[in-house]
């Protein structure tokens, strides 16, 4: 079982994520990554292996932001590397999606936002996510939890997301879906 940390307040969100992961590692994973929403940029780091692989890189390039999520996987689908890890990008670098479980429906909804022009990078069920987020975002005046929303009930399986976009930064948004 991998997990989801999210935080978003005062403290410097790299901290916060860091530790959450810590107390997650006895639950298992293969990958992990955080993203760091800081003056409208989302910056991403993640990693295959152990946490403390990924503690490394913070240390040496550290994430200043008050708002981010954080990962760790067990790979369902997908191999378990960086670039498969969490969280997942938009096209445009606007959103960043963590995900646990499995999206049953992804091949589907891959092959029509493909058609769309939306451009994927990893193997993952997770990246239709926040391409479809991206999809209702487009819509004018849509706010962030309403775009989750709408792509959720597109979704199909046991699954739970964390969800920020660099449009509403003093947003966090978590759905959970289970059948
Ligand atoms: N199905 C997703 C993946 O393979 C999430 C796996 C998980 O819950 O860690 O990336």
């Amino acid at each position: 079982m991998c997990g989801i940390i999210g935080y978003i307040g005062k403290r410097e969100a790299q901290t916060i994520l860091l530790n959450g992961l810590k107390m997650l590692e006895y639950r298992g994973y293969d990958s992990a990554g955080m993203a760091v929403l800081s003056r409208k940029r989302i910056d991403v780091v993640k990693r295959e292996g152990k946490i403390r692989g990924l503690a490394k890189k913070l240390r040496a390039r550290p994430l200043g932001g008050n708002a981010g999520i954080s990962h760790t996987r067990w790979a369902t689908h997908g191999r378990p590397n960086r670039v498969n890890a969490h969280p997942h990008l938009d096209c445009k670098g606007e959103l960043a999606v963590v995900h646990n479980g499995i999206i049953e429906n992804y091949a589907e909804l891959k092959e029509s936002l493909i058609r769309e022009g939306h451009k994927f990078r990893s193997e993952t069920d997770t990246e239709v996510i926040v391409h479809l987020i991206e999809k209702f975002y487009k819509q004018k005046g849509v706010p962030i939890e309403e775009a989750v929303r709408k792509a959720a009930a597109k979704l199909e399986g046991s699954f739970a997301i964390g969800v920020i976009s660099k449009r509403e930064p003093k947003k966090l948004v978590g759905a959970r879906i289970s059948v």
